[in-house]
Order: structure tokens, then sequence, then C-alpha cells
């Protein structure tokens, strides 16, 4: 297949700052994980130079190996840090973080599915910043609804679970996933708890205009207050390969699309992911 070159609006821009550095110092002296590192998110200089950040949960390993994603991936994992909770809680108030956005590797492995971590880590950040509203980006937790249910009980500012691509690609790309039991998650953090909802997926992966208008048709009818649309970009040679890049004008497309069929708030561009601007996308 032949590589495809970055267009001219996928030429990155580098803005180390001090605050840059202060974030990193930071995140490294309480030995966090950040999906901005684990993931390569091509934001990482801006958000951590704006002093923000994601945090991983459950160490740097996945369960799971979606052939999109640049987390490591193994059988065997090493336990949790119990301490990872507290850690994290500090680091949310030395930060100033006004709005925590939480994520975690997927971890098949555990009995509770990592769950329990997850309320544990919610509280810790609650204890320590009370003031801080806190957005959780959940794994599927194999779908129990038990697992579901500690972490949705615990009543997050914003449940996020990305549905990652259209229902055409799981088995290529997505094989451990379920599409239908993505949204099930997200219909039960709507209906069952009452939630504000987010989702959301990436596109260039092979996927038609058509199939991203039914997804983000699927989304609003179980109710998904926000979707965020962002570019794939290939982590490195052994992943899956980008198969087309997706122009501005295409991302307005999807965005006025999206907004029209009642999504309350709608980020669509190529730089965008799930936490991108997280804060203000409430406001
Ligand atoms: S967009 Fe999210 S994952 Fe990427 S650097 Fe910013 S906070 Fe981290």
């Amino acid at each position: 297949m032949k590589i495809q070159r970055k267009p001219d609006w996928l030429k990155l821009r580098l803005s180390g700052t001090a605050h840059f550095a202060s974030t990193k110092k930071l995140i490294a002296g309480y030995g966090l994980n950040t999906v901005c590192r684990s993931a390569q998110c091509p934001n990482l200089h801006e958000c951590w130079s704006s002093g923000t950040a994601t945090f991983l949960l459950l160490g740097d390993t996945c369960t799971r190996s979606c052939r999109f994603c640049a987390v490591i991936n193994a059988n065997v994992l090493p336990v949790p840090d119990p301490n990872e909770p507290q850690k994290i809680a500090q680091a949310v108030r030395k930060m100033e973080l006004r709005h925590v956005v939480l994520t975690s590797v997927t971890r098949d492995d555990l009995w509770d599915g990592g769950s329990r971590a997850w309320t544990a880590t919610i509280e810790a950040v609650r204890t320590e910043n009370p003031e801080a509203t806190i957005e959780c980006l959940i794994p599927d937790f194999q779908g129990s609804r038990n697992a579901l249910h500690r972490v949705m009980n615990m009543r997050p500012d914003v449940l996020n679970h990305n549905v990652e691509t259209v229902p055409a690609l799981y088995d290529i790309v997505r094989p451990q996933a379920d599409y239908t039991r993505s949204l099930d998650v997200l219909h039960m953090a709507k209906h069952e708890y009452g939630l504000n909802t987010k989702s959301g997926l990436m596109v260039g992966m092979g996927e038609t205009f058509l199939q991203v208008q039914e997804v983000l048709d699927d989304l609003s009818a179980i109710g998904c207050d926000h979707v965020t649309i962002g570019q794939y970009l290939q982590p490195s040679s052994q992943h899956f390969p980008v198969q087309s890049y997706i122009t501005p004008k295409q991302f307005d497309g999807y965005r006025e699309y999206a907004l029209k069929s009642g999504f309350i708030n709608v980020q669509s561009g190529p730089y965008v992911r799930s936490s991108y601007y997280a804060a203000e996308s409430l406001s």
C-alpha cells in the first residue's frame, strides 16, 4: 500500500514552554502514566504547556490489542499500584486542575476489570479537589454490569466511552471490542444513571462518510450528549495504516451533521481527541 504523506493541515506545531517542563516533572515525580504519552497524542506539547494532562489508571499496559493504539499490550500484567489513586489526587491538586480527565488501560485480567481502582481514584480526587469536575473515559469492562455500576454510581460529571470507529471496522482494528456493547455502556450511563455522556471516534481508517453519519445517528438515538471526531494517526509502522487524511472541510461536515442530530457539544477536527479541550467543551 502506498504510504500517504501528511497534508499541510497536519504539520505539527511544537511549543515547549516552562509550563510544559513543570507538568512533565510533576507527572514523572509521582511516577504516573498519562494517555498523552502512552498513546502518543499529537497534542501533548500544547496540553502540557497549558498545564493539563489526562491520567492513565492501572498501569501503562493494556490487555487488548487494538491495531490503532500506541499503548503497549500484554497478557500478564503487574498488580495495580494501590497508591495510584492518592498520587493522582495529589498531582491534580498541584496542577490546580478545575476539570480532571481520567482514563485507563483495559484490564480484562482483573476480576473487577479495574473498576475498584476507578472508584478509589474518583474518591481520592474528590477528597483532595472538591471543586474540580471529573470526566471518566472508561473501558467497556467486558460489559460487566457490576463493574459499570461501580463506576457510574460514583456519578462523574462526564461519563465518556469511545466507540472509536465504525462497526464495519471493529473486526479489523478492534477485535476484542464490540460496537453494540459500547452503545450499551453509554445507554446505561444515560438512561439508568442520568449521566452527562460523551463518545468519540477516529476517522481516516477506511470508513465512509455515510458510516460515520450512522454512528452519529446511533449515538444520538441513545441520547449521547457530546461527541469528538478526530483524524487517526498511525503510531508506528506496526500499527494499522492511515487510509485517508480527512480534510478540515469534511470535519466541518461531520460537525454540522452531529449538531443537527442533537449533540450538545461537537468537537470535530484533525487534532481532536477525547480529552482535547475537555474542560472548555463542558462550559
Ligand atoms: S488531547 Fe488529551 S490525551 Fe492528548 S495531550 Fe491533551 S490531554 Fe493528553
